[in-house]
């Protein structure tokens, strides 16, 4: 008996973290920095996304928080190792735990900042509908305590910090943190490469309005250069616009075989097995235009 409720506790145990850890290498890597400018550094190995460092003149701002302790103790040593200024801020590019789980192993000093969506998404139930760990008061200080809505700089002494929210995408609340100096923007989940792109759609995410959001981002951001994501290597303008391209062409297919009648089954037939869900989410989207163009 002891030993069915030691396997039970463990299929628990994995089953509350499968989601996150298949989405990142097997193998977890120490955490690092990736020098981009003598201020800007991409956070990267540990367990969760990608994310950011950036030194200003007075302070210093990450982006994203990893997602267990032991990597964020990595991250703050990281840190450590190339400043002595301490962390003031933290932006969360959007609400998914493989970015925010790690907030609350922050200093408890650090101000918390995101778009006002994201904020609303730490306290969504998860896609099996568990309720979120970010109800519980103790980590209330954790949570963001500042939002906005389409725009916001931080200034760290003079250095301008440039957080943007272009629309809609793979969440509700995704923020594009822009460095001017470097040219380069951290654009969270966004942009997937070498991987099937994924919209959460339970929580409001839209491939729809993703490609208006990321052509908006290119469009507004025309300087910038280098683009980093949560889950590989920077990129460039070309890199999104990679992204762009491929989910309107899905989009087009979609909307092409609904006309000729086909099920959502022979849809997603005629895309590669990977793609089944992106495809089921497109499929819902073009059903849903489809609909309000016939009510009018
Ligand atoms: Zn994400």
């Amino acid at each position: 008996m002891r030993q069915v409720v030691r396997y039970l506790a463990l299929a628990v145990a994995l089953s509350g973290i499968v989601i996150p850890v298949l989405a990142q290498p097997r193998q977890t890597q120490p955490v690092q920095l990736n020098k981009l400018s003598d201020r800007l550094y991409e956070v990267v190995g540990g367990s969760g996304a990608r994310g950011g460092a950036y030194i200003g003149d007075d302070a210093v701002l990450l982006i994203d928080s990893k997602m267990d302790k032991a990597s964020v103790d990595q991250a703050l040593s990281a840190v450590k190792a190339v400043t002595d200024k301490s962390i003031k801020y933290l932006v969360n590019t959007h609400g998914d735990g493989d970015h925010i789980r790690g907030n609350q192993y922050m200093p408890a000093t650090i101000t918390v900042i995101a778009q006002e969506n994201c904020r609303k998404e730490f306290f969504l139930p998860g896609r099996e509908g568990k309720p979120s760990e970010w109800t519980n008061p103790d980590l209330s200080r954790f949570v963001p305590s500042v939002t906005f809505h389409d725009r916001m700089d931080i200034y760290l002494g003079s250095k301008k910090v440039e957080l943007w929210s272009f629309g809609t995408g793979h969440t509700t609340g995704d923020t594009v943190v822009y460095f001017p100096g470097e040219k380069t923007a951290f654009i969270g989940d966004q942009v997937f490469v070498g991987r099937v792109p994924l919209i959460h759609a339970y929580k409001g995410g839209n491939t729809l309005e993703q490609v208006k959001t990321l052509r908006r981002m290119l469009t507004t951001l025309d300087g910038a250069t280098t683009f980093c994501t949560g889950h590989s290597d920077p990129i460039d303008r070309n890199g999104v616009l990679q992204h762009i391209t491929a989910m309107e062409a899905r989009q087009a297919k979609v909307r092409d075989l609904v006309k000729q009648g086909k099920t959502l089954d022979e849809v997603k037939a005629s895309f590669s097995s990977g793609e089944a869900g992106l495809i089921e989410i497109i499929w819902n989207e073009v059903q849903k235009t489809n609909t309000s163009k016939t009510n009018g």
